[in-house]
């Protein structure tokens, strides 16, 4: 498991990480989410051992990066946002040299780079360039740097950066097969990734962990009303000034003759929905359907940066 425990960097008078804390469980995988500028990188750097912080601990599976970086580093693989290839090398010398750096035995160096090639599909480019090769398998190789030794934990900044479709699918797909085996932090500002891929969303905002939890905990939290979409055969402009007589709704919006939204409190009591129904068929509007309105990540992102 990773544990970060009240850490803090500054670079001369900017504060890049106030008093940050987390716990990445043993093979959950979470999504570290923040803007540009907000501090993943260099958490993740402190993390991986290869900055230092100012204050506070990052330990992996209860070792200490900056007491004991031997050992925390042996449990580690780090993709960083710019994978240390070489690119003049071929790809299985290249990760060769990767797997005898992270200790590998050399018995067992072989079987590492076949199961990781087959993993990552990189057997047809084994004997290639890596300079020479396309941004998505260049993205390979660096993932399977960071997996040969096999390690516990697997550190990644914003991995499908800079790749097409096709290839983001791909490697969202191989992240999700390694939970489970490995304990994974990935990066991203892509919203949309960190809700298909992880369990676990972190959100930081100029340096501050702002949220924490699953989407549905950190939806929960921050929902003070949920908000509704009703469509019904027309008349919505006439509905809209008759449901506004319901007090645990916000005014209801028409937003189009056939379309009204509302929202209602949390507190509401449980028979609103049924008045609102009731209201809709006994005045002959006509129920075409009543659904909530679910929130997007963007929507929850949006409310704990601003
Ligand atoms: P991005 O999504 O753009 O990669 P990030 O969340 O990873 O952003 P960091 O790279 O951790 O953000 O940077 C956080 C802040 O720290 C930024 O304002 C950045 O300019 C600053 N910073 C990072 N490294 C240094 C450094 N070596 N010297 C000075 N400032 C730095």
């Amino acid at each position: 498991m990773i544990e970060i425990d009240r850490l803090s960097k500054s670079y001369g008078s900017a504060q890049v990480l106030d008093d940050i804390s987390f716990k990445v469980a043993e093979g959950q995988i979470v999504g570290f989410l923040g803007a540009n500028g907000a501090g993943k990188t260099t958490t993740m750097d402190i993390l991986c051992g290869c900055i230092g912080a100012d204050r506070g601990s990052a330990r992996i599976f209860g070792c200490d990066i900056t007491d004991d970086p031997l050992e925390a580093k042996s449990m580690l693989g780090y993709l960083p946002d710019v994978p240390p290839l070489h690119t003049e090398m071929r790809v299985v010398d290249y990760v060769a040299f990767t797997a005898r750096l992270r200790g590998v035995p050399k018995a067992r160096i072989q079987g590492r780079m076949n199961e990781v090639f087959t993993k990552l599909e990189l057997h047809e480019v084994g004997g290639r360039v890596i300079g020479n090769l396309s941004k998505g398998y260049r993205q390979r190789v660096a993932l399977a740097q960071a997996l040969v030794h096999d390690p516990k934990v697997l550190v990644l900044d914003e991995p499908t950066e800079g790749l097409d479709p096709n290839q983001i699918v791909h490697i969202r797909e191989l992240i999700k097969s390694l939970a489970g085996q490995h304990t994974i932090i990935l990066s991203s500002h892509i919203l949309s990734e960190v809700e298909q891929v992880c369990e676990k969303i972190i959100i930081i905002d100029k340096g501050k962990i702002v949220e924490q939890g699953t989407y549905g905990e950190i939806l929960e939290r921050l929902d003070t009303e949920r908000v509704y979409i009703l469509r019904v055969g027309g008349n919505a402009a006439r509905l809209a000034t008759e449901l506004a007589t319901l007090p645990a709704l916000t005014p209801p919006r028409a937003a189009s003759a056939e379309t009204i939204e509302f929202a209602l409190r949390k507190d509401a009591p449980a028979d609103t929905i049924d008045k609102v129904a009731m209201l809709v068929i006994d005045g002959g509007y006509g129920l075409r359907t009543l659904n909530v309105k679910t929130k997007s990540l963007e929507d929850v992102f949006f409310q704990v940066t601003h």
